[in-house]
């Protein structure tokens, strides 16, 4: 259903809705909220803490209007007998002839402190009537942009939801739903926009992340019986240069390492062909495992390929493995590089490169299972990160040619008898060990008052001859946020620190421009990288010592943990500086965690232990792309339940041939072809 057939929405409305991806109907009713916003209780005005979000009842002062440059500023006083407080609205005119000089109203809004006074910022004025009725609702806080708003969106949703319930009608059989316990899904989506409590939001949830597991899991078995026990048409011998490459590497592998690698090393010299998963947490050291193998299929006369989710990582996975063979003056493997920004004559020469067999260790991005790239003898696919991207993509590189040899990493924290279901029949390595000289990454958790401190220590640790990152949630400024952006912060620091140079980075540059300015920063070339969080996975600079995170309660512990990872590589001491953008107890307390431990499971864990409704949603705590809700570390118990329900269905009725399982079939195929297109974007 066309998003132009919903009542109230025409064609630039349908064009704001484009924006955020929103296409369909269907789109629209999985346009999960963010979050939500709970109205509490009323409370006494003298009672307000900084940085939260309240509601106070009160009476309204003189209500003044200002202009100042190009701004009206509306102000009142709120009082309530015993204390009273500032509110100001920022180019909202109309609030003067809204708000009643001596009228009471609940005024709901997040308290700041400005020159040692309190003040609400542009709150909400609600009658006390309306605000009863409100009162303990979850309203739902979507993603935006310029033009559209929450209410427009949470109208859209009840109106298809209302009108058009057929856009997502029940696919699995009654009788299972209700041996699991839950919600039918239309039901389970209304609830998810529109939960009347905590309660009920989390049946809501529960009921969505089964279907994601489900149906992830249901892919991954559909996909492999294809290929199970299959027999290798690449049967390799472990190589001698391979042991070398290990004893001349500047650093000795971890033990972790090399039983990973003998894993790998072994399995590829079996007759059947291996489906491994490489699991390490961040800074593991991976990669160089993942270029053992590549050299020893090089070494072995076949070709591997080697996929990231990024340019910037692929175009640095090249640079590593050049480096490597120029260091250790090695005449394998012959490595070229292809992404969507290698184009024209150059692209034509190494697409020949490849289809000759000449080059036989290709790095790249997605760009590797498009048209066009005929590989001659595909051994070996190894796919980073693999949490990026969908079933279908690593099967999609399968069958270029015979059924290659596959390795895919993560760092994921998973546990093992998970990993079981979730991974299917793939074999799992993991590294638990850091290299050994690593120092521990010092953490800190400050709020905004400490940024002069911050960028004199980060001017310090650049005069040492180390480099730096800083990290914004926001590429631009906006108008309703005061949160930190690469814009902004850029020029900040360029004026803050004239001597050093600095360069900005943000995923809506051109792919080009991200790779100069990412490989003149891993060169040494830029003392300062102020980037949004396109760093997050995998980039491996071990001479960056410090890492500023700004707003750093914008982002889920995981993804923190993540860019925590970008120090912290080298034999250097590192530093993360995790800065609030406001000073409150909870986000200290949340913050805490990560300084408490560096153990991606722990931390995901206890993210999900600390966490209320009005979050619930807000942060995607995974970074996992193939989940709009679900989290595999915090939705363990259901995932399980996912993995066995999955398991019932394959033994009962393998092809989903009966009656009552037709529309789970047609659901089945769905998922797979929207893997399939979302494969080429
Ligand atoms: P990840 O597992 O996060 O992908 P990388 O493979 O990028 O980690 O490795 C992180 C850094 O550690 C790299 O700079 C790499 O050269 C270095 N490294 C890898 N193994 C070792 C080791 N055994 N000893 C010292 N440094 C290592
Ligand atoms: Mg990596």
């Amino acid at each position: 259903m066309k998003l132009r057939d919903i009542k109230g929405i025409g064609p630039k409305t349908e064009e704001l809705f484009h924006k955020v991806g929103v296409f369909t109907a269907e789109d629209l009713v999985r346009y999960y909220p963010l979050g939500y916003d709970e109205y509490t209780a009323p409370i006494q005005v003298g009672a307000v803490c900084v940085g939260q979000k309240c509601a106070v009842r009160a009476a309204a002062g003189d209500v003044v209007m200002r202009h100042f440059q190009k701004m009206t500023i509306v102000t009142t006083t709120l009082a309530d007998g015993h204390s009273r407080i500032r509110a100001t609205w920022f180019n909202a005119p109309f609030i003067a002839s809204v708000v009643r000089k001596g009228t009471e109203y609940i005024f709901r809004g997040t308290v700041r402190e400005k020159n040692g006074q309190l003040v609400m910022d542009h709150p909400e004025i609600i009658t006390p009537e309306k605000y009863a009725s409100l009162e303990r609702s979850l309203v739902p806080v979507y993603g935006l942009t310029k033009g559209l708003t929450g209410k427009m969106i949470a109208k859209a949703v009840r109106e298809v939801l209302d009108k058009e319930p057929s856009v997502c009608s029940e696919f699995m059989p009654e009788s299972f739903l209700h041996l699991l316990g839950l919600m039918d899904e239309t039901e389970a989506l209304r609830k998810i926009h529109f939960p009347e409590n905590a309660e009920v939001f989390e049946g809501a949830r529960r009921r969505l992340v089964f279907d994601e597991f489900f149906l992830f899991i249901m892919a991954i078995r559909t996909l492999k019986d294809k290929s199970d026990e299959e027999h290798t048409a690449f049967s390799m011998k472990a190589v001698w240069d391979c042991e070398d490459v290990i004893a001349a590497l500047p650093y000795k592998l971890t033990s972790a390492q090399m039983r990973a690698w003998r894993e790998i090393e072994s399995d590829l010299t079996k007759p059947r062909v291996m489906s491994r998963l490489l699991q390490g947490d961040v800074g593991s050291g991976k990669t160089i495992v993942a270029f053992l193998a590549m050299m020893m299929t090089a070494l072995n006369g076949y070709q591997s390929a080697f996929m990231a989710p990024t340019e910037v990582l692929a175009s640095q996975h090249y640079e590593k493995l050049m480096q490597l063979k120029e260091a250790l003056q090695l005449s394998f493997p012959e490595p070229v590089l292809l992404t969507g920004s290698v184009k024209g004559a150059k692209r034509k020469e190494v697409l020949s490169r490849i289809e000759s067999g000449e080059a036989n260790a290709v790095i790249g991005t997605h760009a590797l299972f498009q048209e066009g790239v005929e590989f001659k003898d595909l051994a070996l696919v190894i796919t980073d990160e693999q949490h990026r991207f969908g079933v279908r993509q690593r099967e999609a590189l399968s069958q270029k040619g015979r059924m290659p040899h596959t390795l895919v990493m993560s760092a994921t924290p998973i546990p093992r008898t998970l990993g079981v279901i979730y991974y299917g029949d793939l074999d799992i390595s993991v590294i638990d060990e850091l290299p050994a000289k690593r120092l521990p990454i010092r953490n800190a958790v400050v709020d905004s008052s400490y940024r002069e401190k911050a960028i004199r220590f980060i001017d310090k640790q650049i005069g040492e001859g180390r480099q730096a990152y800083v990290i914004c949630p926001m590429i631009e400024p906006s108008e309703e946020l005061d949160i930190a952006n690469v814009a902004e912060e850029f020029r900040a620091f360029k004026k803050e620190l004239p001597g050093r140079t600095a360069a900005a980075l943000h995923g809506s540059m051109k792919p080009e421009e991200k790779n100069r300015v990412m490989e003149e920063f891993a060169g040494g070339g830029t003392d300062l990288l102020v980037s949004t969080t396109v760093v997050e996975v995998g980039v491996d600079v071990p001479n960056a010592t410090v890492i500023l995170i700004e707003n750093a309660e914008r982002f889920g512990l995981a993804q923190l943990h993540q860019l925590r990872g970008r120090v912290g590589r080298g034999e250097y001491q590192s530093y993360c500086i995790f800065m609030a953008g406001q000073d409150s107890e909870k986000i200290r307390e949340r913050l805490q965690i990560l300084k408490d431990s560096d153990d991606g499971f722990v931390i995901a864990e206890k993210d999900f232990l600390l966490r209320g409704p009005g979050d619930l949603l807000g942060i995607r705590q995974s970074g996992d792309a193939r989940f709009a809700l679900a989290d595999p570390a915090r939705d363990a118990d259901i995932l399980r339940t996912a993995g066995e329900a999955a398991a019932s269905f394959m033994a009962d009725d393998p092809g989903l041939l009966s009656p009552p399982n037709a529309l789970l079939k047609e659901r089945l195929n769905a998922y797979l072809n929207a893997e399939e297109s979302n494969m080429t974007l």
